[in-house]
C-alpha cells in the first residue's frame, strides 16, 4: 500500500504540482518577510491564514492523490444475474462494469463513479476522493489569490512606498528577488485562473450530481435524440436536486460506490441502459477503414509530417494516436476535422478476409487517432 502510494507520488504530475506549491510558498513568504514590522498585525496576521491554507492544500492533495476513487472490485457481478444484461462487461478487469464506473486505460482498472483521470494527482477522480480533489481545487484559488495579493502588494511597497523600516530591507531585496517575485506573481495569476474555472466547472458538475464523464453521455444523448427527431425527454437518473447532489458529493459521501440513489422514476440500470443503447448506435455509425499511408504515432503526435491543416486541427492532445502502416484496418468510431479515431481490427482477421463484418471483440485494443489522409473507407458497418 505504502509502495503504491509512492510510486503515485513519483511521477511527473505530482512533482511538478508540489514544486509549484512550494516554490510559490517560499516565495509569497519572502514577500512577506520584506515588509514585516514587529509594531503591525498585517504581517503574523497573513503568515498564519497563508500556513493554514497550505496545510490544507497538501492534506487535501496527499488525500486525493493516495485514497484514489475506489476500484470495482475484481470480477464483480450483480446479486441478481439476470441483471449483467443491463451492464457493461470489461475485458481487461474482467468483470461487470458497475453504474457509473468506467474503466481508465492510465490506471488500467474500473474506477468507482469516474470523472476523470487527473495527470496532476496522477490518480483518477472518482466516488471516494471527489470531495477531497474538489477541496483541493478550492484552497489553491483561495491561496493563490491571497499570495498573488501579497507578492503584488511587496512589488508595490518595494518601489513606490520606500519607508525608512523598509528601505533597510532592501538589502535582502536585490535584483534576483524582484525577478523571481515578478515571475511568481505572474505564475499566481495562471494557477488561479486556470483551477479557478477547473473549480467552478466541476461545482457546475456537482450541482447535477453529474461526472465529467456522465456529462458527456448527457450529450451524446441529446445529439442523438435530435438526429433521429426522437421527443422522448431522458432524465439523468442521479440528479437529486441541488442541495442534496451537493450534501451527497461534497459531505457525507453514502454508499458503497456500486449502487446510487437515484429519482423516482429512474431505477439503478437506467443510464446503463442508455449507454448500451448508445454504444449500439455508435456501431451502427462505425466505418472500415484501410490504411494507404504510414503514421508514427506518438512520435509525430501533432501529425506536422501531414501538413499544418492536419497539425493545427490535432485533437484533443490527452488522447492517444494510433501508430498505422499500410495493408491496417481500422474501425473508425469518430471523425474530426482533418482526423479519424478508431480501433485496429486485429491483423489475422484481416488476412483471412473477414473485414467489414467484424465484431466488437475482434478489434484490437490500440485505439486512437491518425490523420484522415492515411485511411481509405472501404465500406460501411451494418
Ligand atoms: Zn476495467
Ligand atoms: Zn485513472
Amino acid at each position: 500500500m505504502a509502495a503504491d502510494g509512492i510510486s503515485r507520488l513519483c511521477h511527473w504530475g505530482p512533482s511538478i504540482a508540489l514544486s509549484i506549491i512550494f516554490a510559490l510558498l517560499s516565495s509569497t513568504l519572502y514577500s512577506i518577510l520584506i515588509y514585516w514590522r514587529s509594531d503591525d498585525m498585517e504581517g503574523p496576521l497573513n503568515l498564519t491564514i497563508l500556513l493554514i491554507d497550505f496545510l490544507l492544500i497538501m492534506y487535501n492533495f496527499l488525500t486525493a492523490c493516495l485514497r484514489g476513487p475506489g476500484r470495482v472490485p475484481p470480477r464483480w457481478t450483480p446479486d441478481n444475474e439476470g441483471d449483467t444484461r443491463y451492464l457493461q462487461y470489461c475485458d481487461v478487469c474482467e468483470g461487470y462494469k458497475a453504474p457509473r464506473a468506467h474503466h481508465c486505460s492510465k490506471c488500467q482498472r474500473c474506477c468507482l463513479k469516474m470523472d476523470h483521470h487527473c495527470p496532476w494527482i496522477n490518480n483518477c477522480v472518482g466516488h471516494r476522493n471527489h470531495a477531497p480533489f474538489v477541496r483541493f481545487l478550492f484552497h489553491v484559488t483561495i491561496g493563490c489569490s491571497h499570495a498573488f495579493y501579497l507578492q503584488a502588494l511587496s512589488l508595490y511597497r518595494t518601489f513606490f512606498v520606500r519607508t525608512h523600516w523598509m528601505y533597510r530591507r532592501l538589502i535582502l531585496y536585490g535584483p534576483l528577488a524582484v525577478t523571481a517575485n515578478l515571475l511568481c506573481c505572474g505564475l499566481t495569476i495562471g494557477v488561479t485562473l486556470a483551477v479557478g474555472i477547473l473549480l467552478v466547472t466541476q461545482l457546475l458538475n456537482i450541482r447535477k450530481n453529474h461526472t465529467e464523464i456522465e456529462l458527456w453521455i448527457m450529450r451524446k444523448v441529446k445529439s442523438v435524440k435530435n438526429k433521429n427527431g426522437n421527443s422522448n425527454s431522458f432524465h439523468f437518473p442521479y440528479d437529486l436536486g441541488w442541495k442534496k447532489n451537493c450534501k451527497s458529493v461534497l459531505w457525507t459521501q453514502e454508499g458503497d460506490g456500486i449502487m446510487w440513489e437515484t429519482r423516482a422514476d429512474c431505477h439503478q440500470y437506467t443510464l446503463t441502459m442508455k449507454q448500451i443503447e448508445l454504444k449500439k448506435d455508435k456501431r451502427e455509425h462505425t466505418y472500415l477503414y484501410e490504411v494507404v499511408r504510414n503514421y508514427h504515432g506518438s512520435r509525430d503526435y501533432f501529425g506536422i509530417c501531414f501538413g499544418c491543416r492536419v497539425a493545427c486541427s490535432c485533437p484533443n492532445p490527452d488522447e492517444p494516436r494510433l501508430c498505422v502502416k499500410q495493408g491496417d484496418r481500422v474501425m473508425v468510431t469518430r471523425i474530426y476535422k482533418h482526423w479519424l479515431y478508431g480501433n485496429r481490427v486485429l491483423s489475422h482477421l484481416v488476412e483471412n478476409g473477414i473485414g467489414p463484418t467484424v465484431r466488437p471483440r475482434q478489434y484490437s485494443k490500440e485505439r486512437g487517432w491518425f490523420p484522415r489522409t492515411c485511411g481509405a473507407p472501404i465500406n460501411k458497418r451494418k
